[in-house]
């Protein structure tokens, strides 16, 4: 045992999701020489890690998975000496000083803590979608897709992850049905181009989703037309819902100022609203939203925390 490993464990930075965002925050902190401590949440990487490809982080000319991206991340994070924990923060109090954070397995205090927990998917909240969850209804296309073989699915959204991940269903689905609520896509035009010139995509316009029937798997879906108020139904094995995100913020509901959907509020210099707390990414993000800016508002928390320690002397 070492002297460090007394519980709780103390650390100067303390970074709180290991996304872009907090990979990067561990990056520039480590490289302060700050010895950061990561703890992961559920996922290593966050939700890039389940992103099939990513095109639009400079430094890959032909693009790169989101898990290579992910591990190239905790590589470089911790070659300059940061702790990687995998596990998960279940309570922060930040009543006093040194902050407290309570994990499944342990206990730390902070001087400085740089929040990056992301955001989740949004789920449509209609009958059977909860229920089928595991049996058709599916939140991750690289996660799940291999599963729908010459299959037919059903993609519910129009924004990009909408046809990101559409685009990766065609290679294993026979058929990818995307209902949009609109006859318009929000997605931006290389993707939308190459979902409609894609000959597996079709789409159903104006159209959402009212039910999926429960059972042993997903044999079809419900689904109304918004204008004609029409009811019909698809056939499909599979439903892949990408309708938006929800940041993850319950654990700091009354502690730090959240807006009102949830994000954490931020000032121009990554500040919480506490003293030495700060965030990062998509948890505190409802307007970009994209790695690289994840990841560039990991770098400006994690120089933030580190020119407060240095100014405080800790
Ligand atoms: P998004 O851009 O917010 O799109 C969500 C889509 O779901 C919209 O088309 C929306 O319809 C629809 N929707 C929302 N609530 C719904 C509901 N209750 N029922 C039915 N449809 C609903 O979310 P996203 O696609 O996850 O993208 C999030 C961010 O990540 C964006 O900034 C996006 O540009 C970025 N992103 C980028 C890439 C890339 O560049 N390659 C890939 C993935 C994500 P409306 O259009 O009618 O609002």
């Amino acid at each position: 045992m070492t002297e460090e490993s007394t519980n709780p464990r103390h650390t100067k930075i303390l970074i709180i999701g290991s996304g872009p965002a907090g990979l990067a925050a561990a990056l520039y902190a480590a490289r302060a020489n700050l010895e950061p401590i990561v703890l992961t949440g559920m996922d290593l990487g966050g939700q890039v890690s389940k992103t099939h490809a990513v095109e639009n982080y400079p430094g890959f000319p032909e693009g790169i998975s989101g898990e290579g991206l992910v591990k190239a991340f905790h590589e470089q994070a911790e070659r300059f000496g940061t702790e990687v924990i995998f596990d998960i923060a279940t309570e922060v109090d930040f009543s006093e000083r040194p902050y407290k954070v309570t994990t499944y397995g342990e206990e730390f205090t902070a001087d400085t803590l740089i929040i990056t927990t992301g955001a989740a998917a949004v789920t449509l909240e209609i009958p059977g979608e909860e229920e089928m969850i595991g049996r058709g209804v599916s939140y991750c296309a690289t996660c799940d897709g291999h599963f729908f073989g010459d299959m037919d699915v059903v993609v519910v959204g129009g924004g990009d992850s909408a046809l990101e991940e559409a685009l990766y269903l065609t290679r294993h689905a026979s058929k990818v049905t995307i209902v949009h609520r609109r006859d318009e896509l929000r997605a931006g035009s290389i993707l939308k181009q190459r979902a409609e010139e894609n000959p597996k995509i079709h789409f159903v316009w104006d159209t959402v989703l009212t039910e999926i029937p429960t059972g042993e798997k997903v044999a079809t879906v419900k689904t109304k037309n918004v204008k004609t108020g029409e009811e019909s139904a698809i056939e499909a094995e599979g439903v892949f819902i990408f309708i938006g995100h929800t940041p993850n913020t319950e654990l700091f509901e009354g502690k730090l100022p959240l807006d009102d959907q949830g994000y954490i509020i931020v000032d121009g210099l990554m500040q919480a609203g506490v003293e030495g707390v700060y965030a990062a990414g998509e948890v505190a993000d409802p307007h970009f939203r994209q790695v690289i800016t994840s990841a560039g508002m990991g770098a400006g928390a994690a120089i933030q925390a580190i020119r407060y320690i240095e100014e405080k002397g800790l």
